[in-house]
């Protein structure tokens, strides 16, 4: 682990380990005097930036983080950018409402990142052909049973597949049942987000490895990081979990740890035994089991541990542990490439309340913040981006009023209770986990 800074360490895993060296943007040093500040950019802060920059072409809005674009959540999460969410549990009749926002909010979401991908020709392995929600043991057939009566309430386009369609499309027996939804795509995420800092509006300004350390309340708000200080106008926080660090949300939002593995890329004969399709990904229809997929360099990745680790990143020694899990996850579902090792492993840390709800608007004078998607925060993250510059621009939008209501989020303990809170909140995920882990 690379203690980049004592509060914001990183490592060298993940998505951006399968890509090319990236020369990262500077420090910030000095004195600033600028009117708009958004601290994070991962793809909550990248979308506001970007959005702010549009709505006020003359200013300059300065865009820091305190690691590098790629490194956080943004970076390392399965490359899921979801048009429908899944809600666990039969349709309850009075949140058919709370439904539909909610996929207004990832809809909107995905079709502004699908503009940015094709407007600025980002080379992540974007592919808009949906993906699969997929169940191997009783509990998440029973959520098969609940999710297909949810989508035929909302009227949501999607395929119900058996297990000899699944088998022929994804090169294993282990699922019983699936659904194919149409909508959503696939893509690299570490290449989304460089691609999406790279081609930022020329009025935006990204300083990486330049942690915020401090806020000074006043008029103006004054910013405090290592070598650098800066007085802005409006601050925007895009700084999910770690909001906590600069004194905002520590009882409503802690990080849970995620960890997958890679495989090398498979040979021709090794992609056959897969079945017909070049790229997929499927989400397993149980909370806590595996996300898989065939990334369309030719890797089977497969994700399915998660934790309470201090919202903190795993070292490599506890990594290798982990890929114990992975491997027999991976084993169980294609025995054909039991020889086929993996290259790569990776954790990634995201933002988790304890209703699952998500957080918008206004912290204090001229202080906004936006994050906290629990485990599904491309789209939705991309649309808060946006709705939160509108919203402190003082605009209003369908995306604002949507993101607006989100419930209220539940309170959590102080250290240590909060410790023992999150590590059973999140332990329990997996009851009832059986094959689909
Ligand atoms: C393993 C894993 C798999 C996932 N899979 C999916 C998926 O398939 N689909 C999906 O939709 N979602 C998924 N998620 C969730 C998704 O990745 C997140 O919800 C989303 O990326 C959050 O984006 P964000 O910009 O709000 O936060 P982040 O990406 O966490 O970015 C926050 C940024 O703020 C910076 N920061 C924090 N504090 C400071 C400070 N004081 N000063 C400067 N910078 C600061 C951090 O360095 C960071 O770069 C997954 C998450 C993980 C970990």
């Amino acid at each position: 682990m690379i203690p980049l800074n004592s509060s914001f360490p990183t490592d060298n895993h993940g998505w951006a380990e399968l890509l090319p060296a990236r020369r990262a943007s500077s420090r910030l040093t000095g004195n600033h005097r600028v009117p708009w500040v958004v601290v994070g950019a991962g793809i909550t802060g990248l979308a506001c930036a970007r959005r702010l920059a549009e709505l006020h072409p003359d200013a300059e809005i300065l865009l820091l983080d305190a690691r590098c674009v790629g490194q956080a959540a943004s970076g390392r999460n399965s490359g899921f950018v979801v048009a429908t969410s899944q809600f666990p549990g039969g349709v309850v009749a009075d949140q058919v409402e709370n439904y539909r926002r909610v996929n207004r909010i990832n809809q909107a979401g995905l079709e502004l990142l699908s503009q940015q991908v094709e407007a600025n020709t980002i080379d992540c392995q974007w592919q808009r052909q949906g993906f699969y929600h997929t169940a191997a043991d009783s509990v998440a057939l029973r959520e098969h049973t609940h999710y297909l009566h949810y989508l035929d309430t909302l009227e949501i386009e999607h395929r119900v597949l058996d297990r000899a369609i699944l088998s022929e499309h994804l090169g294993t027996e282990v699922y019983q049942a699936g659904i194919h939804i149409a909508d959503g795509a696939l893509m690299q995420p570490a290449a989304l987000v460089r691609g999406l800092a790279d081609s930022l509006p020329a009025n935006v300004r990204l300083h990486e490895q330049s942690p915020v350390l401090g806020i000074g309340m006043g008029t103006p708000l004054t910013l405090s990081l290592d070598q650098a200080q800066v007085k802005t106008d409006r601050l925007v926080l895009a700084t999910n979990y770690e909001s906590g660090k600069l004194g905002f949300l520590q009882s409503y939002l802690v990080g849970s740890t995620l960890a997958g593995s890679f495989t090398r890329r498979l040979t021709p004969a090794e992609l056959a035994s897969l079945g017909s399709l070049e790229e997929w990904g499927a989400i397993s229809l149980h909370g806590g089991g595996a996300t898989v997929r065939l990334t369309r360099d030719h890797r089977i990745s497969i994700r399915n541990t998660a934790e309470y680790h201090g919202s903190r990143l795993l070292s490599d020694s506890e990594l290798l542990t982990r890929q114990a899990i992975h491997r027999e996850a991976f084993d169980r579902r294609f025995p054909q490439l039991s020889e086929v090792p993996f290259e790569f492993a990776w954790s990634g840390v995201e933002g988790i309340s304890r209703n699952g709800t998500n957080f918008f608007g206004r912290q204090h004078d001229n202080i906004y913040l936006a994050g906290g998607y629990n485990g599904s925060g491309v789209s939705r993250g991309t649309a808060f981006g946006t709705a939160i510059a509108d919203y402190a621009s003082g605009e209003s939008s369908a995306t604002v009023s949507d993101c607006l209501a989100s419930a209220p989020a539940r309170w959590m303990p102080p250290r240590p209770l909060l410790d023992i809170a999150a590590f059973f909140q999140v332990r329990s995920r997996f009851k009832g986990v059986g094959l689909d882990r």
